[in-house]
C-alpha cells in the first residue's frame, strides 16, 4: 500500500503536532497514545515510511527493525512493566481497524489487561 505522508505520525514526526515523547534515536520515536487504554501506553514508531508490519519487515534496514525491536523492550523496563507483564499489538488495514496508516506498535501495560482472544 503507497504511503500517505499526511497520516497524523507522519505530522508527529516532522515536528507539526505536539507529542509526549517517551524515547527516540536516529531510527525510532515513541510517544504516549493520546486516548491510553492503561497505565501505560505508548506508541512506538520507525521514522521511515511503512504503512505496515508487512511493510516494515520486506523494506527497512536490520538496522531499523533491531532498533525497533530494541527501543519496545527498553522503554518496557523503563516504565516498569517488563516483570509484571504487557502486551504489544499492531493493527492493520480496514479490518485490524487500523486508524493511522504509518506502522506502529502499542505497547500497553501497568493493569491486569485481561484476556483478548477467548
Ligand atoms: P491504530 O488504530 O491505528 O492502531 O491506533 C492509532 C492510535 O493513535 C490510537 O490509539 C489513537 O488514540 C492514537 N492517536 C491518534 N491521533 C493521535 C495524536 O494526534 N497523538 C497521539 N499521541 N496519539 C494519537
Amino acid at each position: 500500500m503507497a504511503y500517505d505522508d499526511s497520516n497524523i505520525f507522519a505530522r508527529i514526526l516532522r515536528g507539526e503536532i505536539p507529542c509526549r515523547k517517551v524515547f527516540e534515536d536516529e531510527h525510532v520515536l515513541a510517544f504516549d497514545d493520546i486516548r491510553p487504554l492503561a497505565p501505560t501506553h505508548v506508541l512506538v514508531i520507525p521514522k521511515g515510511h511503512y504503512t505496515s508490519a508487512q511493510d516494515f519487515a520486506e523494506a527497512a534496514s536490520e538496522a531499523e527493525i533491531v532498533a525497533f525491536v530494541r527501543a519496545i523492550g527498553r522503554i518496557a523496563r523503563e516504565r516498569g512493566i517488563d516483570a509484571s507483564g504487557h502486551r504489544l499489538l499492531a493493527n492493520h488495514g480496514a479490518d485490524g481497524r487500523q486508524e493511522v496508516p504509518h506502522f506502529h506498535v502499542h505497547l500497553v501495560g501497568g493493569r491486569d489487561l485481561g484476556r483478548m482472544l477467548p
